[in-house]
């Protein structure tokens, strides 16, 4: 980059530090975030508090300079006849202060903010009038970049990047980027050619071309994520056969027909069905099952088993944490008591000499079903004929966790991972792009919708009575507290201090208080908890371990504290433990008066729905795929240069048929008008954690 004209070794420097640029290319992938046309001058009359980026016209009427050494802050009024605004600078004073005079004339580009009753624009850019006449001859739409502090102080402003995307064009001169897509994809699709929507995409002549521009490079880097994936889940059907499960036989069918404790919703049914014929089918199944918080996974789950015990099979469900194993394990002991199925719970806690005994009944056979947490993992753990892998709550689980559960057989066992954390169709296709999916849209009957409130923290007495009137209806509730870092001490103290305070306001002996958290010795978590289930204590203070599965349906009020400080699923999953039996359930939510406005949209969509797919979108929306839960694990390189996951969900299935299509056509891809793709995979694997272990 050194040797492009107004790339010295500092700025160098600053974008291979800063935003990872070495090479003109990486810098012609460096995408404007937005675009501004510069051909429309606003008058100032007509800015308002939404406006975002505007140019204006006029003249300054008046400067000042306030403060000394480094708080200086020089200030233009900027008139252009309709109104003024105050032109703001606070850094490089000096140099603005000689600069910009009064009575000149300039055009000025910038973010305009509400301040003090009028408006101001903080370190415009600022141009003559001749500068800015030459810019609209060029014309077009303005491409604005990101840059960050580090890079604005080495004056490698949104400006100066566009300066190097106009030289490195120069640079290159007639030579024409290579072509990444096959020519007859581009014809089908009516695509522009690389080259040209590179040089549309920085140098926008109108709308039209934009979005054209947009298109292809939007079209082509989800058509080779959507590519790869396909490629590598055929690939991977042919090389695992799976244990075929032909029959349905003793124990599924007598379960079913006599000692399942209530009807199957339609949605279980047909996800079953779905399941049955994936696992009779020959093929290694991978399958997602998605159903929203109390839709009834653990029952599918379980059938699932019960599957793979009529052929002749072990199954093993994994769970997140040591709770939830073993509410698992109770529910399935329970449920299959009558059968005569033998079931084992094996988590970090378990005893050596029991474990011991439980490795030796699994190697032999005995064990049917084995329960538990990560120590299913573990090496010595080994089964004597493992058919069926189930993984609740997924999102969990890093990759190569999954990975190790194939191992333990000389086959592939089926594997069936679930999530109560719906994931947007777009992202669930590129996550899980490999999987199958299976979706429970649907809730057992009888349910009554949670019903939900934002109050702030300031105002709580109205909510201890209400707590107080359903605990003497025989209802429980759930206190959360946040606690963003296990290690967060003043965390701890909040947990601690609100324990206390609780205990004040609900004494003992009319009523009872447990408490969990992360830090609690296993056995301690354990004892508080089960005193909660049991309904010994009404209330339960807790941080967020009780985020995941826990099931008491007794539990009528979820009242979460410090809510700004939960993302949107944790907050779901948190509301999802109440509203599990018949009765009306409460949630609330607990803020400070100070909100930021992201925080109030996210109190703000709860209190609005409770339909886990429409706050996924949500949270998809404000924060991007990069953050959501399970995306860090996915190695999946989230950071997509131009595709969003949130907007461009059209794009993404004209990827995915796409990239089907050529596969049905081609799948090795070894004919020569598809050499190309060949290419543009293995640059994209060298980006990639191994695509091919993400089950
Ligand atoms: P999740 O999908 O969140 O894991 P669970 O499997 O824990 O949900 O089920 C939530 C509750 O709903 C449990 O108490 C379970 O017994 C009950 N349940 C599941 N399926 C049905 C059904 N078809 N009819 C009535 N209740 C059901
Ligand atoms: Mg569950």
């Amino acid at each position: 980059m050194t040797y492009l004209p107004g790339v010295g070794p500092k700025k160098a420097a600053l974008l291979k530090s800063e935003i990872g640029v070495s090479t003109y290319e990486d810098m012609l992938y460096y995408f404007p975030y937005r675009y501004v046309d510069r051909s429309r001058f606003y008058k100032i009359r007509e800015i308002e508090s939404s406006s975002s980026y505007v140019q204006i016209k006029g003249t300054i009427v008046s400067v000042s300079c306030v403060g000394e050494h480094r708080k200086q802050r020089f200030t233009a009024t900027f008139s252009d006849g309709t109104d003024t605004i105050e032109l703001v600078w606070f850094k490089g004073v000096k140099f603005v202060m000689d600069k910009y005079k009064v009575g000149q004339e300039f055009v000025a580009f910038g973010k305009p903010s509400a301040f003090n009753g009028s408006y101001n624009m903080v370190h415009p850019e600022m141009e003559t009038m001749n500068e800015a006449a030459s810019k609209l001859m060029m014309g077009g739409l303005q491409g604005l970049y990101n840059t960050t502090e580090k890079m604005k102080s080495g004056f490698l402003t949104s400006k100066v990047i566009q300066k190097i995307m106009l030289n490195i064009f120069q640079a290159i001169g007639n030579y024409k980027l290579p072509e990444t897509l096959p020519a007859h994809i581009l014809q089908k699709c009516g695509l522009m050619y690389l080259h040209d929507a590179m040089v549309k995409i920085h140098f926008p002549k109108d709308d039209e071309a934009l979005r054209n521009a947009q298109y292809r490079l939007k079209l082509e880097e989800l058509f080779y994520i959507q590519l790869n994936i396909l490629r590598t889940t055929r690939i991977r059907s042919q090389r695992f056969r799976g244990f075929v499960f032909s029959k349905i036989g003793y124990y599924f069918n007598t379960f079913y027909k006599e000692h399942i404790p209530f009807d199957l919703t339609d949605a279980q049914k047909r996800v079953i069905r779905e399941i049955r014929v994936d696992a009779g089918s020959g093929k290694q199944m991978n399958r997602l099952l998605q159903g929203d918080v109390g839709s009834g996974k653990t029952l599918v789950a379980l059938m699932t088993m019960l599957m793979a015990l009529d052929n002749g099979y072990q199954a093993c469900l994994m769970a997140p944490t040591e709770i939830l194993a073993q509410q698992h394990y109770e529910s399935v002991t329970q449920m299959l008591e009558p059968l005569g199925v033998r079931v084992e719970l094996l988590t970090g806690s378990t005893k050596k000499s029991e474990r011991s005994s439980i490795l030796e009944s699994l190697a032999n056979g005995e064990i049917q079903i084995l329960i538990g947490t990560h120590a299913l993992l573990e090496d010595n753990v080994v089964f004597s004929n493992l058919g069926m892998v189930i993984i609740d709550e997924q999102h969990r689980f890093g990759v190569a966790q999954r990975a190790r559960l194939w191992n333990k057989n000389t086959q592939r066992p089926h594997v069936l991972v679930m999530t109560a954390t719906p994931i947007p169709r777009t992202l669930a296709m590129t996550l899980y792009g490999d999987l199958d999916v299976s979706v429970i849209d649907q809730l057992p009957p009888g349910r009554k919708p949670v019903q939900t409130f934002h109050r702030f923290d300031t105002k709580r007495v109205g909510l201890y009575d209400f707590l107080k009137k359903e605990i003497a209806g025989g209802r429980q509730a759930y206190i959360v507290y946040p606690l963003i870092q296990e290690s967060e001490k003043s965390d701890y103290q909040n947990l601690e201090t609100g324990y206390e305070k609780m205990k004040e306001i609900f004494p003992e002996p009319q009523y009872h208080i447990s408490m969990v958290h992360g830090k609690m010795k296993p056995a301690e978590k354990e004892e508080q908890m089960q005193l909660f289930v049991s309904g010994q204590t009404q209330i339960l203070v807790a941080t967020t371990v009780i985020e995941v599965g826990v099931n008491v349906p007794n539990a009528s009020v979820m009242v979460i504290e410090s809510a700004e400080r939960f993302g949107l699923s944790q907050l779901h999953q948190l509301r999802g433990r109440v509203g599990r039996g018949a009765d009306q359930s409460y949630c609330v939510l607990l803020s400070s008066p100070k909100l930021s406005k992201e925080s109030r949209q996210r109190l703000e969509i709860m209190v609005q729905t409770n339909d886990g797919f429409e706050i996924s979108e949500a949270d998809l929306k404000m924060r991007g795929p990069g953050d959501l839960e399970g995306t860090q694990q996915s190695g999946i390189p989230f950071n997509l240069k131009i595709a969003n996951l949130a907007t461009d969900g059209q794009i993404l299935q004209k990827a995915r048929d796409l990239a089907q299509e050529v596969l049905d056509e081609d799948p090795d891809l070894s004919f020569e008008k598809n050499f190309v793709m060949n290419k543009q995979l293995n640059s994209l694997a060298r980006q990639t954690v191994n695509w091919g272990v993400i089950s």
